[in-house]
């Protein structure tokens, strides 16, 4: 999608470090991090946020949750000492960037809740 820079960082059209490619995802440090690992699992596809799934998004999601996500918390070695996975949907929910993201972030202890 046009002036959409997560589709730009995917079609590497903008400038970012991938941490993890495949088919459909990327991952990448966040520009300002809230965590000593804070990691944005992106889907190339655009999707602008769960209000946007449709049927044809299970599959990446599930891929997504059940590979992606436990590969790169191994990776970075905070499978063990725990993470946080959040998705950030619409305006309360702070989503910043309309198109959809996932939150991964570890290396210190997370309070809860958030604010
Ligand atoms: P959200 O507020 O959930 O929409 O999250 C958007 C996140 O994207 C924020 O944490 C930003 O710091 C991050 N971000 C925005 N632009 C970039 C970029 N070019 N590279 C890496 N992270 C970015
Ligand atoms: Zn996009």
């Amino acid at each position: 999608m046009a002036d959409c820079i997560f589709c730009k960082i995917a079609n590497k059209e903008a400038d970012a470090k991938f941490i993890f490619e495949d088919e459909t995802v990327i991952a990448i440090r966040d520009l300002s991090p809230k965590a000593p690992e804070h990691i944005l699992i992106i889907p190339k596809k655009h999707i602008g946020s769960i209000n946007d799934f449709t049927d044809s998004d299970k599959d990446l999601m599930a891929h997504i949750m059940v590979d992606v996500i436990p590969k790169i918390a191994n990776d970075l070695k905070i499978d063990k000492s725990g993470f946080r996975v959040v998705i950030n949907t619409g305006e309360d929910g702070g989503q910043t960037v309309n198109h959809l993201h996932i939150h991964l972030l570890g290396g210190r202890s997370l309070t809860w809740p958030p604010g």
